[in-house]
């Protein structure tokens, strides 16, 4: 088992070499069997936690790994940093798994660097727990996601208002690279730079564009990519009601993968406008904006390729515009579709399909129904029997019965039936999500236990998060209050 390190082939001024601070007494609390089978961990090496922890709590160094922390810049909550980068994370390198695919090991909250401005470098537990448990229940849900591999704990005290016990997490993506990465060059007037990380992003992610001629052609393709791949995200996202509460464009990755799960939360009752985050005072990260601000973060990537696009600026505007003007109707096309596939529905083509799933969400919104198990009683409606059993209801767990008519002869019209509506359904609402008040309860107890089998077995049922099985009841309930009073922070 030997890393390789494709970063740090890059100029020098893309990263800083730089060790994690080693941790006093390193512990291996949660790691991801699956996954470091996934990528060719050693067998050995998984039977030897301490090994382990002294590995992924940044004591060690793994075999080949050259740590560095890589340099990005990015939009805040719409305020340009020219500056970020990791400030409390090290890339280790790649591990090329299974399925041939490079996949980079990072650490968080492994100690300070040359970008980390006033922060300490750390990370506590609960928020590496979250994570732990928030990337691997969205890879279950079926989102494009970084992985977690590992959480060590530190035995060291990390200081935020209170004193919390630290930890450092183990995150595993296809590419870390970000919107941000692309602005750190583009803000410097840095056109060599923007083109070997253009190049390298080509090569990492989308190596079919090495097919199409040097030149603009390529990286429009490359800013095409990335916008295809983010328009599937954020669906995904807006599918299974997930609420990622920072989408600044230093956590927009250009793999598309789902990033940094700080104050991430799901949507319980319905509302467009729902926001936790307590940093969020505008809501500019609600659950419906999440649309609109890929779109943005998208604008935000076309600008720093301009150079790339063409040399003559008005032109390279004019190809990028032509490219970021097509974004808004990709996203509704895009969700559009996702949605009445929530209801069975093949497409979302017919006007009528459209103004069914309005009239759903109406009721949705004005009874404050919970967005997942409503999803999930409409799919277990068209069970063998269950028609029966409620054709007498005026109601569906608060949806009433004039739109389930509704609803049904559309099916019909599309010559769906109920069993296979159902089935479509199963695969796109899920019977359990990790429900903020289950995270919260596991994050405190794992903190106060150091227990992982609480974590482990909320995960065990996260896994299958499309079946019922026994266990899941445990935590398929909404919160009494819907989440109203909800709030999450950064986990810095
Ligand atoms: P985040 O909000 O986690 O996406 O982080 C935004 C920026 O703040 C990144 O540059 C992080 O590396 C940096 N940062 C966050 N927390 C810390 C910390 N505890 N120490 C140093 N840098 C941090
Ligand atoms: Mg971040």
């Amino acid at each position: 088992m030997q890393l390789t390190n494709s970063y740090a082939a890059l100029p020098e001024r893309f990263y800083q070499r730089v060790r994690p601070t080693p941790v006093r007494e390193p512990r291996l609390l949660l790691f991801n069997r699956g996954l470091a089978d996934e990528l060719g961990f050693d067998p050995a090496l998984v039977e030897q936690p301490e090994r382990l922890a002294a590995y992924l709590g940044g004591n060690e160094t793994l075999p080949g790994s050259e740590p560095l922390a890589t340099a990005y810049a990015g939009h805040q909550f719409g305020g340009f940093s020219p500056q970020l980068g990791d400030g409390r994370a090290h890339l280790l390198g790649e591990l090329t798994g299974r399925d041939d695919v490079p996949r980079e090991l990072q650490l968080k909250g492994s100690g300070r660097t040359a970008f980390s401005r006033g922060g300490d470098g750390r990370c506590a537990l609960g928020p590496a727990v979250r994570e732990f448990v928030m990337a691997e229940a969205m890879h279950a849900l079926g989102v494009r996601t970084t992985r977690s591999l590992a959480v060590v704990t530190t035995g060291e005290s990390v200081r935020r208002e209170t004193p919390l016990p630290g930890a450092v997490v183990t995150r595993v993506a296809r590419s870390h690279l970000r919107v941000g990465t692309f602005q750190y060059f583009a803000v410097r007037g840095d056109t060599a730079g923007l083109k070997a990380l253009s190049d390298y992003a080509i090569e990492r992610l989308y190596p079919a564009l090495r097919e199409r001629p040097e030149g603009p052609e390529r990286y429009l393709g490359l800013l095409e990519a990335v916008i295809a791949a983010q328009v599937e995200l954020v669906t995904d996202w807006m599918r299974v009601g997930f609420i990622h509460g920072v989408m600044n464009t230093d956590n927009t990755t250009i793999s598309g993968e789902t990033i940094d799960f700080g104050p991430c939360a799901m949507m319980s009752a319905y509302d467009p406008a729902t926001v936790f985050s307590s940093i969020d005072r505008g809501g500019r990260y609600a659950y419906g904006n999440q649309p609109g601000i890929i779109a943005w973060n998208m604008a935000r990537l076309a600008e720093t390729l301009l150079p790339l696009i063409d040399e003559d600026e008005q032109r390279a505007l004019k190809r990028a515009q032509a490219c970021i003007s097509t974004v808004p109707h990709l996203l509704d096309d895009a969700w559009q579709t996702m949605m009445v596939g929530k209801l069975g529905l093949p497409n979302a083509d017919a006007d009528e399909d459209r103004a069914l799933l309005a009239a759903l969400l109406k009721q949705l919104h004005e009874g404050r129904l919970d967005y997942t198990i409503t999803f999930d009683r409409l799919t277990e409606s068209l069970a063998a029997g269950a028609r029966a059993e409620n054709e007498d209801e005026d109601e569906l767990e608060g949806i009433d019965r004039g739109w389930i008519e509704r609803w049904r002869r559309r099916l019909a019209t599309h010559d769906v039936t109920d069993e296979a509506a159902r089935a479509a359904m199963r695969t796109r609402n899920p019977v359990v999500i990790p429900r903020n008040h289950h995270v919260e309860a596991i994050l405190t107890i794992t903190a106060e236990t150091l227990d992982p089998s609480y974590a482990e077995g909320f995960l065990e049922v996260l896994r299958t998060p499309y079946e019922r099985r026994p266990g899941t009841e445990k935590f398929t309930d909404a919160p009494a209050d819907g989440d109203e009073h909800y709030v999450t922070f950064c986990g810095t």
